[in-house]
């Protein structure tokens, strides 16, 4: 019986969106990601293999899911990412199929991901200054992700995304040099605020830099607009140059959260399904994925789940809890 259904939670919000991350590891150390040793990665066969990759987004996209995205951890360390790609774009043709990435391997792996049938990639970038790379990152790779982003617009990919982390103490001087130097390159630039979502446990309000500073840093050197808005699951909010091309964005989960038009769900690495970031509750498809289970009653699960996803975060609650596993292990 073919799949069918869409599915649905009780807020009525319909997932879209399907973040994988393909692995946990990562050839960075990001300090508001991880900490510089000791990370406990997954065992290898915890890891769902391709096939069940693959047979879990086909489950998806007969269930109204239209993107998928690859993440981690960092996704082009697992291997053969670009066999997954082409696995992922054989399902259908025309699937918003993108990734997210350091973008230290794109220099290497940006045609490959394209003729696998990857269509956009974005790429991380938070500082513009190689020293402050090796402070933030703890590698010196800065000109390595520089080498990426343009193998990448060499490839061909439009439009490139670059995101940036900001954190106090580190790099909130950066807002407006990053923005005249993506906007110059022809890159969106998004900035994401600092979320509790480090595995370290040492995120604090104070070092987030909230998205009125940096549209107030923004505004007064480079006049902005809303811009129209095409997805509205995307989190961020979009403006315009005014004073000619190019766009800007703020993704301001913590002081603006728009879980109101959350339409995504994630797959972790080891094959948990979590509903949302910050959720405290993953969902064990590995499980039934090597457990026999049929793709029904794979869709039924992710149905189940679905249908229980959290109204909102409660990162501005007092009640909040970290989750234990990091934004690395569940899929940025
Ligand atoms: N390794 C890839 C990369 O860095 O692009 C993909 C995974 S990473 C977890 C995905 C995105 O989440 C990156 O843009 C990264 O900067 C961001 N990120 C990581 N930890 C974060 C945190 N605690 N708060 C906000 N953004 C975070
Ligand atoms: Fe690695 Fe991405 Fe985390 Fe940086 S943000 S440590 S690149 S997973």
């Amino acid at each position: 019986m073919p799949l069918t259904g869409t599915l649905v939670d009780t807020q009525g919000r319909v997932v879209r969106d399907l973040r994988i991350s393909v692995t946990d590891r990562c050839n960075l150390r990001c300090v508001y990601c991880m900490p510089a040793e000791g990370m406990p990665w997954l065992p290898k066969e915890e890891l769902l293999t391709f096939e069940e990759l693959t047979r879990f987004a086909r489950v998806c996209l007969a269930l109204g899911v239209t993107g998928i995205r690859l993440t981690g951890g960092e996704p082009t360390v697992r291997a053969d990412l670009p066999k997954l790609v082409r696995m992922l774009a054989d399902l259908a043709p025309g699937l918003d199929l993108s990734i997210t990435t350091n973008g230290l391997k794109l220099a290497a792996m940006s045609e490959a991901l394209r003729d696998a049938g990857l269509t956009r990639v974005n790429v991380s970038l938070d500082t513009l200054d190689r020293g402050r790379f090796l402070q933030i990152a703890r590698r010196d790779r800065f000109h390595e992700v520089i080498a990426g982003l343009e193998a990448a617009r060499r490839a061909g990919f439009r439009p490139i995304k670059v995101n940036a982390v900001l954190m106090r103490g580190f790099n909130e001087d950066e807002v407006v040099p990053l923005a005249r130097w993506a906007r110059g390159e022809g890159y969106e630039l998004r900035f994401i605020e600092w979320m509790p979502l480090d595995f370290q446990h040492a995120w604090s309000r104070e070092r987030l830099v909230p998205a009125s500073e940096i549209l107030a840093r923004l505004g007064e050197a480079l006049p902005l607009e809303p811009a129209r808005v095409e997805d509205p699951g995307a989190p961020a909010s979009l403006y315009r140059y005014r004073d000619g091309s190019g766009r800007v964005g703020v993704i301001a989960s913590v002081t603006r959260p728009f879980c109101g038009h959350c339409d995504r769900i994630r797959l972790t690495a080891d094959g948990q399904i979590r509903t949302c970031l910050f959720a405290l509750k993953e969902y064990d498809f590995r499980r039934a994925l090597r457990g026999g289970a049929s793709d029904q009653e794979i869709a039924g699960l992710l149905a189940a789940a679905v249908w229980r996803k959290e109204p909102g975060h409660l990162v501005n609650n007092p009640a909040f809890v970290q989750p234990a596993r990091g934004m690395s292990a569940i899929g940025g």
